[in-house]
């Protein structure tokens, strides 16, 4: 059966000539890789957070040039920075966030329902993080292993109670787990597989480590919702990779996995959660959501090169309506503040230009980014007291996708009149 697969997997790739080379190629297809989604210029990397003593050293900049891929519509950063270097300590705590727990646990709840699991099942995570999830199918006496390539961040894993493998996850790691006995009835990757270089060996672990009537559900940024709504500040060095439905589908048929299944979900400005199983398990109907999700996507023309061609203009333009919008408010002398100091600011900040000659300052929640610099800008991360403080005329809302919440917490900025600035999907100025 696996040789079957592989072959399948073979053909799909025979006619690319060179598959080893590491630039220009698709992660995917291996075809070559000529066509620019969207040139972000040089930027540095999103969490290097500066301290006081770093500014005045050299930093490191890299591309944020994405291509697409003319056969299979990946859209794609090259590898340009290693993600050993990026993920092995990676300061990022899921528990740290209210409303991710409430995903985490909701989730848990609808999957072991709808699939029945028990105490005989195990749930597998692959970038398990501190257990942030699979600590809810320990409570409920589902047995779970976590996947983890951070070791510190696996430790706090541990001590929940969630036994967890400290690995990056591929067709090896993959493979031992089967021979340890932990083949998975569920496999979980919840905004991982965008941050894997490589996609193959990923993709083709999950279908040696699933059991042949087990589920995988995966969750990432939905393409068509970053491209309709000029998403361009979710892109940055830590994710390779940008998914439609379409090509999805492709990548894990490549694999001999079917998606059977979709849910579009908030979470991240709008994500896909896919549904796998093997191809051989007839027992899982492909459902009408994956057809008409599939044919949406080809009516905005996810299928046709124009369509991904035509992105980079419309990131142009949402570039000069900002810097428009913030000269002219220097302009006539109105003081802007930040909020916020997540990935994607970094990503939009440098992208635009803007530095302390725009926006003075940024405030942001947690206590680590006190007292450091944005990378890159510069610009200083203060408590978000000073915005009180300082009383600046226009507030920079930098994670927009929580601009609800934010223009909430700080609803007494408007005792003097402050407003409050959206830069995505263009900027304006919220009423
Ligand atoms: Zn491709």
């Amino acid at each position: 059966m696996i040789e079957t697969i592989e072959s399948e997997f073979a053909e799909l790739t025979a006619n690319r000539t060179n598959t080893t080379s590491s630039a220009a190629h698709c992660r995917f297809c291996k075809a070559p890789l000529t066509q620019t989604f969207v040139d972000l210029g040089m930027s540095p990397l999103c969490e290097s957070y500066l301290t006081a003593d770093q500014l005045n050293r050299m930093e490191p900049f890299y591309p944020l040039h994405v291509k697409v891929c003319e056969q299979c519509y990946l859209v794609q950063l090259e590898e340009y920075v290693s993600p050993e270097h990026i993920f092995t300590e990676y300061a990022y705590f899921s528990s740290y966030s209210d409303s991710w727990l409430k995903h985490a646990s909701n989730y848990v709840e609808m999957i072991s329902e709808r699939f029945q699991l028990g105490a005989h099942n195990l749930a597998v995570e692959l970038a398990s993080n501190d257990g942030y999830l699979l600590q809810y199918f320990v409570e409920k006496g589902i047995p779970v292993l976590g996947v983890e390539p951070a070791v510190n961040v696996a430790k706090v894993a541990e001590k929940k109670g969630v036994p967890t493998l400290v690995k990056f996850f591929g067709c090896q790691t993959a493979q031992e787990m089967v021979a340890n006995g932990q083949a998975a009835d569920l496999v979980i990757g919840n905004n991982v597989l965008a941050q894997v270089p490589d996609l193959n060996d990923f993709v083709g672990g999950i279908r040696i480590v699933l059991k042949p009537g087990g589920v995988a559900t995966l969750e990432f940024p939905h393409l068509e919702r970053l491209m309709e709504e000029n998403q361009y500040d979710t892109i940055y060095h830590e994710h390779f990779s940008y998914f439609s439905l379409i090509t999805v589908e492709k990548i894990f048929k490549g694999h001999g996995l079917v998606l059977f299944d979709v849910d579009e979900i908030p979470t991240h400005g709008g994500s896909l959660r896919i549904y796998l199983r093997h191809a051989e398990d007839n027992s899982k109907p492909v459902t009408p959501t994956v057809v008409s999700l599939r044919e949406r996507e080809v009516a905005f023309g996810l299928d046709r090169m124009e369509t991904y061609a035509n992105f980079g203009e419309q990131v142009k333009e949402s570039k000069r309506a900002l810097l428009e919008l913030l000269i002219r408010l220097r302009r006539n002398g109105k003081r802007i503040a930040g909020y916020g100091a997540p990935g994607k600011g970094n990503t939009l900040l440098n992208y635009c230009g803007i530095r302390t000659d725009f926006v003075e300052f940024t405030v942001d929640r947690n206590p680590y980014k006190h007292g450091r610099f944005l990378p890159g800008t510069h610009i200083p991360i203060y408590v978000p007291e000073w915005i009180r403080e300082y009383r600046p005329d226009y507030i920079l809302i930098l994670p927009w996708n929580l601009k609800a919440e934010i223009v909430a917490q700080l609803a007494y900025a408007r005792e003097w009149g402050a407003k409050f600035i959206v830069p995505i999907p263009t900027a304006r100025i919220l009423e």
